[in-house]
């Protein structure tokens, strides 16, 4: 079988890897340079800690994935417990935290709750004005470029064609058109992130919007987990000596081309105040970046067949959440193509396509979906 896959990112190398080894003939076609969308952007936080069945069991193959490739081809994966918490006085988070860990903790997740002295006794540097935390020990970090990279290159020595610097635009039959020629595949799956729905729009409507994200990371740091704190809306994770720390979300559609790459000098400010707030210090930035990530309307992805359209697939839609769940959802993909059930809750076709509405971020979309809504 013939494969296009439009997009050299995590989840379109993995697809195009995982393809190659199931013996499919692969062109994995890449605008810029490999990793050069959101995964080359991204913090790395991976968790197995989803209330949703599916993607409980996605992060968790995942995870095994990483830890297998971890130490080939300059990725590594770092295994460290992630803490999720609310601060005293946040019912409204409190209550989600403890909805969450129940649902997780009912399809076998490795998570409990901490009040403030038993956090503080595990994690010092946490303690504060915390009124409940709970700890996901099957949890670590990578660097998304150096996962990206490394799954391209073994994609390649399993016979991918790799083009890079080759902008691709998919039609009926399949057909993909580059500026120097149109090729028939018997299947293409575009992974091409928040440029997916211009990739397909002359197929079928897509409803998805790029949204803007910012981090940093800083020179020194406390020894700490990953964390995120739902009442201040802030992640970090270690990196190197010191922190990766991020927030700084727009709920608002940006062009997929044009949209402001630095990060804000407010956001820097914020992170600064927050790091006193969660530490009591801060520390100099190293260095500061916005990208974007993709909402849909249930907060889902948009993974699987393309309505009405043979042969084509999409991958996008990740709400923030797309490189932890990457190893998984390629391979799932893959499977897919040729001729597998896929992932039925991704399926696009739950969607006219053309529905409006509201970008809600990705962490708030957990906490949504961990209160079972
Ligand atoms: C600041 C930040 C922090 C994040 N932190 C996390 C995190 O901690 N954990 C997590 O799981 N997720 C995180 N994410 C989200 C994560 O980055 C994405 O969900 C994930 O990288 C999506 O991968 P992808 O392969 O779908 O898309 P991308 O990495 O965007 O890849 C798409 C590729 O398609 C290419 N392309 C586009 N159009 C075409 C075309 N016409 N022809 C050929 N190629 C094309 C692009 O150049 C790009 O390389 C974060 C994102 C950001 C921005």
């Amino acid at each position: 079988m013939r494969v296009a896959v439009v997009g050299a990112g995590a989840v379109g190398v993995t697809a195009a890897h995982a393809l190659a080894e199931r013996d499919a003939d692969v062109v994995l076609f890449e605008a810029g340079a490999v990793a050069s969308g959101s995964s080359g952007r991204a913090a790395g936080v991976c968790y197995d800690a989803f209330a949703d069945r599916v993607d409980a069991e996605l992060a968790d193959r995942s995870l095994a994935r990483f830890r297998d490739l971890s130490g080939a081809g300059g990725f590594t994966f770092t295994d460290c417990p992630y803490v999720w918490l609310a601060r005293e006085g946040d019912e409204r988070h409190a209550r989600a935290i403890r909805e969450g860990v129940a649902r997780m903790r009912d399809h076998d997740r490795a998570v409990s709750l901490l009040d403030a002295a038993a956090l503080g006794e595990r994690f010092p540097t946490l303690e504060a004005d915390v009124a409940v935390a709970a700890v996901a020990e099957d949890a670590g970090y990578a660097d998304p470029d150096a996962y990206t990279r490394a799954v391209a290159g073994l994609a390649e020595r399993a016979g991918v064609d790799l083009r890079t610097r080759v902008p691709a635009g998919v039609r009926e039959g399949p057909r993909v058109e580059t500026h120097e020629r149109s090729e028939s595949f018997d299947a293409v799956l575009v992974a091409a992130g928040v440029h997916t729905r211009r990739v397909v729009e002359s197929l079928a409507p897509l409803p998805v919007k790029p949204y803007r994200v910012q981090a940093l990371t800083t020179t020194d740091g406390p020894e700490t987990p990953m964390l995120y704190d739902a009442t201040e809306g802030y992640y970090c994770r270690p990196h190197g000596d010191g922190l990766l720390v991020g927030d700084g979300t727009e709920p608002v559609e940006q062009h997929p081309d044009v949209w402001d790459r630095e990060a804000d000098d407010w956001f820097v400010a914020a992170c600064t105040g927050y790091e006193t707030r969660a530490f009591d210090a801060s520390w100099p930035v190293e260095r500061a970046w916005a990208g974007l990530c993709t909402a849909t309307p249930d907060g889902h992805p948009l993974a699987g067949a393309l309505p009405g359209v043979d042969g084509v697939f999409v991958a996008t839609g990740w709400q923030g959440h797309g490189f932890m769940r990457a190893p998984a959802t390629g391979e799932r993909l893959a499977e897919q193509v040729l001729g597998g059930k896929g992932i039925p809750p991704f399926d696009p076709g739950r969607f006219d396509g053309d529905e409006p509405f509201e970008i809600v971020e990705g962490m708030a979309v957990e906490e949504r979906l961990s209160k079972g809504e």
